[in-house]
């Protein structure tokens, strides 16, 4: 990437409004994923100084803003112990902690990485994103957006709830990216299945998540049915990290897993 000009924005309106000055300027996180590409920018909008960088707890929530590392949301200690840890978890898996101090909330979601350790266990609690002009919308809708509009997210909101949760991350070696990962909460006695990587973005698996959730008792059949029917519903595929059958495999094993552990 070839920045042409950096820009440290005071407030959020100078950052949008730069923002829309040029096609080629853009939002600058923690720059990681953005120095991977042959871009030119023509200005680099840093948010250092406009007031998005604290983790706030509130009576219903726990608010994280957008320019905050992934290494703070991965101490935050409110967060492992109302979700199981499954955010924390999901977190310490990416590369090194060299890494995880630098890279942020904002490039992490607005990114919308098919691979993503954040993603997949955000989906799996309850969390919301805020943006600038779009406003605050659930984050599977977010993901769903195709459009690219010019906007800033500001923060990610994740509803209060005592959540058993399990994350899982099957990699090839330690600072790999996902094979597969898979989340699997229950709160309130609801189940949430979500599987990214497959290599594609983490979805719901919608159809395993209405069976379950119409289950009585939850015998082994039923995790077996389960497991059956989100591999049965979601999409798969090939690339160099895994074929498409090996994915599948895997998911079984890892959404039973999750399963077991948060019906314990
Ligand atoms: C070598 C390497 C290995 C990695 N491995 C993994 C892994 O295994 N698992 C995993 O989950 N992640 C992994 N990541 C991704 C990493 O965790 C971050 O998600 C990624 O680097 C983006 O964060 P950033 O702060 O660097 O964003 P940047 O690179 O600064 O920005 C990314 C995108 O987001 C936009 N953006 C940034 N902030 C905002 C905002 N507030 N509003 C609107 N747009 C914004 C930018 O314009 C850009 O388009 C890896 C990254 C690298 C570089």
């Amino acid at each position: 990437m070839e920045i042409v000009n950096y820009f440290k924005a005071k407030t959020i309106e100078e950052a949008y409004q730069k923002l829309n000055e040029d096609p080629s300027n853009l939002i600058i996180g923690g720059g990681a994923w953005l120095r991977l590409s042959s871009k030119i920018v023509n200005t680099a909008i840093d948010l250092e100084h406009v007031g998005l960088n604290q983790i706030k707890e509130t009576k219903n929530s726990i608010e994280i803003d957008a320019y905050v590392t992934l290494r703070e949301v991965e101490k935050n200690e409110a967060l492992a112990n109302l979700f199981s840890s499954i955010i924390n978890k999901g977190i310490s898996g990416i590369m090194g902690v060299a890494l995880r101090n630098l890279v942020t909330v904002g490039g992490s979601i607005f990114g919308k990485y098919s691979f993503s350790d954040f993603i997949t266990p955000l989906l799996a609690v309850n969390t919301e994103v805020e943006m600038y002009k779009a406003g605050r919308m659930a984050l599977e809708d977010f993901l769903k957006l195709r459009t690219r509009e010019k906007d800033i997210l500001l923060k990610i909101i994740i509803k209060k709830e005592k959540v058993l949760g399990y994350y899982y991350k099957m990699k090839k070696t330690g600072l790999d990216f996902a094979v597969i990962n898979v989340g699997v909460t229950k709160t309130n006695g609801y189940y949430k299945i979500v599987v990214g990587a497959r290599p594609s973005l983490a979805a719901y698996a919608t159809s395993a998540m209405e069976y379950i959730n119409n289950q009585k008792v939850i015998t082994p059949k039923v995790i077996e049915d389960t497991a059956q029917i989100v591999v049965e519903e979601l999409k798969f595929g090939t690339n160099s990290k895994a074929s498409k059958e090996y994915r599948i495999e895997l998911t079984k094993v890892y959404v039973k897993r999750g399963l077991k552990e948060v019906t314990k």
